[in-house]
Order: structure tokens, then C-alpha cells, then sequence
């Protein structure tokens, strides 16, 4: 398929024969579902969309990494991907200017308590150059150009208004898009002592290169905070995170383990810092990882092949909810007058999910 990577090893380890996670001739529903009617982005030329949606999920057999195995090539991925986060991420309050406050203050409070995380361990001391990637509205490379005197503060974000917050409203004159989570882009001539990447790894179109391309812009010494990855081991467990499919940008399922493990086998020492907690701290949104790399000195990787089992079940335990709540919105649909129109992904993200079905934590 033309602008299509196949993955048929695991993108970590490199084993080959990955376990199907969903059931014979079914796939897995994604949050791209969501829109797929969309004429706005019905047409990703050079990528037929139902190549895109015909999804599913395998697990490897070796580091219990949980992976798309087809996907688009970064390149291909440049086209479509700030349209297709945006669509999908709609009705989240930050496409049109001013920003919402309440986005802006959500995103400065967790910036201001990852930076402090990264202060407390000393991490910006003789810290000169600073690359935020996906910098949501600037508010982290503000809090470190005012609050931590940094001088050479540069940012990527995917979204246009969030790029336009951050210059016209903190004056960031170093922001620019970001069009797909790799890092070919405007400031990669730069070289810097700190890399603060938002869940770049599970994201990533292919996990290998973007490690590389973030080891090639660090300085002597640099090193990469690589935040908001989610250990799925956990996250899984609770339905409710992914009440309308899978994630479709999470191409990559780590946990703790298999991030590190990961992590390890592209050569980078590996230390977990505490992540800043979001709300309620039991909240399993809260089962996130915060991970300093720095290259060379890793530790021989560990593949936890004993995760295999216990994080196909949470998957497979978690489509079997996510059909449940499906089928019971349908069934509601239609006793409803303003039913959910095809493709108003924002309504449809909106309404509160029917309570959960068929779904038991153990
Ligand atoms: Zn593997």
C-alpha cells in the first residue's frame, strides 16, 4: 500500500509471529471511527481511508509491546495528521482564539508541576538550549524562559491556534508546527542540552527513527525527558479511557516495562522520575511514565515476556467492554430524537457514555 508501513516484527524488539489481539475476521475500532464520514478529511490522498480504519492490534510475543502492525509512513502521515488530530480530537476547546482559560490554566498547571519535577532533580542546571515538543499553547516554555531564566527556549506544537497563543499572547518567537510526531523540523539544525518530548514514543509512526532523531539533536551530555507515555498495563483496566475505540494515535501499547526495555535496546540509560499527577491521583489516568534518557551507558535490555498474557487480557477484557458500550449506544440511538449524526465526532465525544456493560475489573 502506497505511503503504508508494514510492521511485520515488533517495532522494539524486532521479534517476529505478533499475536492478533482481536477476535478472527474482525478488526479494532479506533477513535478515527469517530469521523471516518467526515468529507473534510475523507480523502487522505495519498492514503485510501480504509486503510487507515481497517485497524488492528497485535501483541508481541516477546516484549508484550501491543502495536499496529500497518500504519502510514511518517512521510504520507505529514499530509493528514494536524487535520486528523484536530477533527478527532474536537470538542476539545483549543482550535479557535482566544483559547479557552480553562484549557490554558489545565495545561499550565501540569507544566508548571512536570518543570518543577525537573528542577528538583536538577536537570535544568547549565541547561542553555531547551526543545518542548508539543508544547500545548507554550505555557512550559514560558514557565521556563520566566520562572527558570533559560535562554534559548524553542517549542513545537500540531496546532495553528495553539502556535498563535503562544506567540501573540506569551511572545515565543521560537514556536513552530509540529506536522506529525517525528522531528524533522525547522530548529533540527539545533543542538540541545534538554528535550522534553509529550508521549512522542507512542505515537510515533516508527518508534526506532524518532529515537534516533532525538539522540541526533542533543547536544554533548543533552539529555531527553520523555513524559505523558502511559503504562497500558494499567491503563487498559479502565474502560472508560477509551470509550470510543482505540486511541487511533497510540500506535505503540508500552508499559512501564516494555518502554523502558525499549528504551534500552536504542541505547539509552533509562532513570523513572515521579510524573506529575492530573486530578484525582488513584485515577488510572494517572498510571503514566516520566522517563530521563541519556545516550550511551544503557543497561542490557529486559523484555518482559511475562506481561504477554496478563496485558493481552487487559486488551482483549477492554474490546469486549468497548463493544458492550457500543452496542448499547446504538440500541439508545435509536430512542433518541437528536440522535448522534454520522460524523459529529464532537457530539458524539460530548454526550456521557451509557454505564458500563459486561466489563469486569479483576
Ligand atoms: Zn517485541
Amino acid at each position: 500500500m502506497n505511503g503504508m508501513i508494514e510492521f511485520e516484527r515488533c517495532p522494539s524488539c524486532g521479534h517476529g509471529s505478533p499475536i492478533r489481539l482481536a477476535p478472527p475476521g474482525r478488526t479494532v475500532d479506533t477513535t478515527l471511527d469517530l469521523i471516518a464520514r467526515d468529507p473534510r478529511i475523507a480523502n487522505l490522498d495519498p492514503i485510501e481511508f480504509s486503510a487507515l480504519s481497517d485497524i488492528d492490534f497485535v501483541i508481541c510475543s516477546r516484549c508484550a509491546l501491543i502495536f499496529m502492525p500497518r500504519r502510514p509512513t511518517p512521510e504520507a502521515a505529514k499530509r493528514y495528521y494536524s487535520r486528523l488530530f484536530h477533527r478527532i480530537e474536537t470538542p476539545l476547546p483549543f482550535d479557535e482564539l482566544p483559547l479557552s482559560e480553562r484549557f490554558v490554566r489545565r495545561k499550565g498547571a501540569f507544566a508548571r508541576d512536570l518543570i518543577r519535577t525537573l528542577d528538583q532533580h536538577g536537570l535544568l542546571e547549565s541547561v542553555e538550549s531547551v526543545l518542548y515538543v508539543r508544547c500545548n499553547a507554550g505555557e512550559g516554555p514560558r514557565l521556563l524562559r520566566d520562572d527558570y531564566g533559560l535562554r534559548e527556549v524553542y517549542a513545537l506544537e500540531f496546532l495553528p491556534s495553539c502556535i498563535l497563543h503562544a506567540r501573540q499572547v506569551h511572545g515565543l518567537e521560537q514556536v513552530e508546527r509540529l506536522f506529525v510526531p517525528e522531528f524533522d523540523n525547522p530548529f533540527s539544525r539545533n543542538r540541545f542540552d534538554l528535550i522534553l518530548c509529550d508521549e512522542s514514543f507512542g505515537h510515533a509512526h516508527d518508534p526506532v527513527r524518532v529515537a534516533r532523531l532525538l539522540a541526533d539533536l542533543l547536544s554533548d551530555g543533552g539529555r531527553i525527558v520523555a513524559f505523558n507515555e502511559k503504562d497500558h498495563l494499567e491503563f487498559l483496566k479502565s474502560s472508560k479511557l477509551f470509550p470510543y475505540g482505540m486511541n487511533f494515535f497510540h500506535k505503540q501499547l508500552f508499559t512501564r516495562r516494555s518502554l523502558r526495555a525499549f528504551l534500552e535496546a536504542q541505547g539509552f540509560a533509562v532513570e523513572q522520575l515521579p510524573h506529575p499527577t492530573v486530578g484525582k491521583s488513584e485515577s488510572r489516568k494517572n498510571s503514566k511514565m516520566l522517563y530521563l534518557l541519556r545516550p550511551g551507558g544503557a543497561a542490557k535490555p529486559e523484555f518482559p515476556s511475562d506481561e504477554v498474557e496478563p496485558l493481552a487480557l487487559a486488551f482483549r477484557s477492554w474490546l469486549t467492554a468497548y463493544r458492550w458500550r457500543n452496542r448499547g449506544q446504538r440500541l439508545l440511538s435509536v430512542f433518541r430524537t437528536h440522535g448522534v449524526a454520522p460524523g459529529s465526532g464532537g457530539a458524539a465525544r460530548r454526550r456521557r457514555p451509557p454505564a458500563r456493560v459486561g466489563f469486569s475489573r479483576k
